[in-house]
């Protein structure tokens, strides 16, 4: 008989997983009183890359992404998602020669480009280095758009979306078999926690500890402009990418800091940064700014697989990158309980007090 898999949370990593699941062959529940992505997928960067807080074992899984969106990409071209690359001139204050020797030795396809090469690939950047990095496997994707392709073909495939607020686990002894929620309980072979930033609380009404915390992010957007970056664009103090319709999303710092303590003052900052930046035939016009929380378990790396019988966790940051490789890989653990090395590094248990 098919495995009953209730997820909860629809955004990019529920929605993928969804999709996948339902076409592995299990009924699947997919339930979030949100449609527009929580606290991080709707007011994501959506950049896709391995190259940010990178041991081998976490850059592994991310280029194995990264290759998986660009397949779902060939199989599905209205995907909202481009390899459009990224042009790093900068990089966090780690010095790009040190990137550039880390990634080359495993492989990653980073080019050199001088400001003659620059100028002719990225020309209104207003003040281009003597030279910088190119990674031509990177991409962008708008992460709530994915999510919302993701529900769509997992409906198609007979997976189920439903509305309720999930408001705790039910344990059976051992086990873990549903949810209660505000429409009654689900049950399930599998629940699988998919909530982001809301994980935490979810899993502490069974007495499981998730130790996440949960970072802001400041983003701001511009007003659709004429297309004036076609890469992600790294600079010293602002990353930044142009969406589709023109318009610009940039932010300043990936792990939380100061731009994001006062999102008026700091969406101004970062604005100032935009405008310095890019030069613009037309002045760029604000839009508004968001502030994303960012799911981010303690050691920054991942949470996926099995804490106890019936339950599956799965949150992380990075999500944008991930969701792919979350979604293949955590089918294939579910449905045949082979776990792939990729995931290794990534189970709960790692937090369990030995
Ligand atoms: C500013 C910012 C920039 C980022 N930039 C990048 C980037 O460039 N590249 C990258 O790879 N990643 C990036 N990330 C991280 C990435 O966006 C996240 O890792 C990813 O979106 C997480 O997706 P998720 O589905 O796990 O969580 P979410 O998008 O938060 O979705 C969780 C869902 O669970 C639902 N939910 C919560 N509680 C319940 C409940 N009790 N019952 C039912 N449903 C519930 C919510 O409504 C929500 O829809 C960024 C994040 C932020 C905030």
């Amino acid at each position: 008989m098919a495995q009953k898999i209730l997820i909860i949370g629809a955004g990019i990593i529920g929605s993928i997983l969804a999709w996948r699941l339902a076409n592995a062959g299990c009924k699947v529940t997919l339930i979030d009183p949100s449609d527009t992505g929580g606290t991080a997928s709707a007011v994501s960067l959506g950049w896709t890359n391995a190259t940010y807080e990178n041991p081998r074992f976490y850059y592994d899984l991310r280029l194995f992404s990264m290759t998986r969106w660009d397949a779902i990409k060939a199989a599905h071209p209205d995907l909202p998602y481009t390899r459009n690359g990224t042009l790093y001139t900068s990089f966090y204050g780690i010095p790009l020669d040190t990137v550039f020797a880390e990634h080359s030795t495993w492989g990653y396809p980073f080019q050199w480009a001088d400001t003659a090469e620059l100028q002719s690939l990225e020309p209104n950047l207003a003040a281009l280095p003597e030279r910088g990095l190119l990674c031509d496997i990177e991409g962008h994707v708008a992460p709530h758009h994915a999510a919302k392709f993701f529900r769509t073909q997992a409906i198609k495939t007979g997976a189920e979306f439903i509305k309720p607020h999930a408001t705790s686990l039910i344990r059976k002894g051992d086990a873990i078999i549903g949810a209660n929620t505000d429409q009654g309980p689900l049950t399930a072979d599998i629940t699988l926690l998919a909530a982001g930033t809301e994980t935490a609380t979810l899993a502490a009404t069974a007495n499981l500890d998730v130790p996440l915390t949960a970072p802001a992010g400041l983003l701001i957007h511009t007003k659709p402009a004429p297309r004036l970056i076609t890469r992600t664009i790294l600079t010293e103090d602002l990353h930044m990418a142009q969406w589709p319709d023109g318009s610009i999303s940039a932010g300043g710092d990936f792990g939380g800091g100061a731009v994001n303590d006062d999102p008026i003052k700091g969406s101004e900052i970062l604005f100032e940064r935009l405008k310095n930046t890019l030069k613009s035939e037309h002045p760029l016009e604000f839009s508004h700014h968001t502030l994303g929380l960012r799911p981010t378990p303690k050691d920054g790396f991942p949470i996926i697989g099995s804490p106890t019988k019936g339950l599956y966790l799965t949150v992380m940051h990075s999500g944008a990158t991930l969701a792919p490789a979350v979604g293949e890989l955590v089918t294939t653990e579910i449905t045949t309980g082979q776990r792939d090395p990729l995931l290794s590094a990534f189970h709960p248990d790692r937090f369990a007090p030995h």
